[in-house]
């Protein structure tokens, strides 16, 4: 009855954005103590190299972000959580 939820699983690659699932890739590295995983060899670099740059909820992790908080603001009004 160990049954894991494999899509519970994935994580996106803060570089580029894509899905990865951890199992499947050594490519990752350790930043302020969170786990950070990778398509690519050139993708973990880039991440090492600037790692802020990419935890700046850019690209498609910013947009879904920011489209969910927009949802929330047209159900909620200024009610809603993400209300600043
Ligand atoms: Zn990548």
């Amino acid at each position: 009855m160990q049954k894991l939820a494999a899509t519970n699983n994935q994580i996106i690659d803060p570089v580029c954005g894509m899905t990865i699932d951890p199992d499947k890739t050594d490519l990752f590295t350790v930043f302020q103590g969170d786990n950070y995983y990778f398509c690519a060899e050139g993708c973990r670099e880039a991440f090492e190299n600037k790692p802020l740059k990419y935890l700046k909820r850019k690209g498609w992790l910013g947009r879904y972000m920011d489209r969910l908080a927009k949802v929330n603001e047209k159900s909620f009004g200024c009610a809603g959580p993400k209300c600043h």
